[in-house]
């Protein structure tokens, strides 16, 4: 009775086929798990005689090794079906997937063609923390608290600690360098600032700005000239004259508004220049020494020049870009035009 059960058992192993991941999982369950048609074999040994046992034994272990058999040629079959049909799937005629190569972001060029040109000049890098202090940012830099200059720079606070806020601009690098450094120091920090303003063509609640500082014995206001005549040649183009306009800033004394004349019309008046023939870049001047004293340099023995410029200011002077959202809102339409730049 066993042996043809087991003939048919031998005889459904040997017909069985299987073309997938499914049909191979039936065949595990049907021959080879211990619920198959194999296990009960096993299982049925108790049942069997003490001198039939080895007999029945070698008999249904045979079996046992023919459904292993012929499993693993099912598996061998269904992966080699499986390649073929991916291999047929590659179609090497199709033309390649076209991979987009990006380019340096218009902001990123200004920032990197400004530190090139400072830095030919004995300028190295400092930065400093987006997320300040009053001190740094305010009190260190001749602002104090109700000064109406601050008014002009309201930024983000935090409601519990009203003593940290997101920077208003980059010269709070120039106290946290003047703290730490013994002069001489000349330095520039370019980086993010943040001002509560609402968001318009011409305003932003984030831009870039870059600050130099230069603080030694006998720095004067000539050097300070000299050197942003030198960057705005550099920056816009040989023929680029540059004029200082007498203003005020709580932490320099004397203070001048940096303009250059305008790239467009060359001087003549047009609508960027709103036909006076300049466009304002930025602001300088002399460190006041009360700045420096607050930062443990001693005022009599140093003098010092400082300057800050916009970035996005400079970038859209020199690509006459007319709207500052453009730099923040991704569009590719926009960065693309920038690919060649550098
Ligand atoms: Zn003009």
């Amino acid at each position: 009775m066993h042996q043809e059960k087991i003939e048919a058992i031998k005889a459904a192993i040997a017909a069985a086929d299987a073309q997938n991941a499914d049909e191979l999982e039936a065949y595990r369950m049907k021959f080879i798990s211990k619920k198959s048609v194999v296990g009960e074999l096993f299982a049925a040994m108790g049942q069997i005689p003490n001198e039939e046992k080895r007999a029945y034994g070698q008999l249904v272990n045979s079996v046992k090794q023919l459904a292993e058999a012929k499993f693993q040629e099912l598996i061998e079959k269904v992966n080699t079906a499986n390649k073929k049909a991916k291999s047929a799937d590659l179609d090497l005629t199709l033309p390649p997937s076209n991979h987009a190569i990006g380019g340096i972001h218009p902001l990123t060029a200004t920032r990197q063609r400004i530190i090139e040109i400072f830095e030919r000049i004995g300028f190295n890098l400092s930065e400093g923390p987006e997320i300040e202090d009053d001190w740094h940012n305010f009190t260190a830099l001749n602002f104090p608290e109700n000064h109406p200059a601050r008014e002009m720079q309201d930024t983000f606070f935090i409601e519990k600690n009203p003593d940290i806020a997101l920077r208003t601009h980059t010269s709070s690098v120039q106290v946290r360098v003047m703290e730490n450094q013994k002069p001489p120091i000349r330095t520039l920090s370019p980086g993010r600032v943040y001002r509560n303003e609402a968001i318009s063509a011409r305003a932003h609640c984030i831009f870039h700005q870059v600050e130099g500082l230069y603080v030694d014995e006998n720095v004067g206001f000539a050097d300070l000239k000299n050197t942003l005549y030198h960057f705005a040649k550099e920056m816009f183009g040989k023929g680029t004259k540059v004029r200082f306009r007498p203003s005020f800033f709580p932490f320099t004394e004397p203070s001048a508004e940096i303009d250059i004349s305008c790239l467009l019309c060359g001087g003549a008046g047009c609508n960027v220049c709103k036909g006076t023939g300049w466009v304002e870049i930025g602001g300088s001047g002399m460190v006041d020494p009360h700045v420096l004293e607050n930062c443990g340099i001693d005022s009599k023995k140093y003098t010092g020049f400082a300057f800050g410029m916009g970035i996005e200011r400079i970038a859209m002077l020199k690509y006459q870009i007319k709207d500052l959202r453009l730099f923040t809102e991704n569009d590719v339409r926009f960065l693309k035009q920038f690919r060649s730049i550098l």
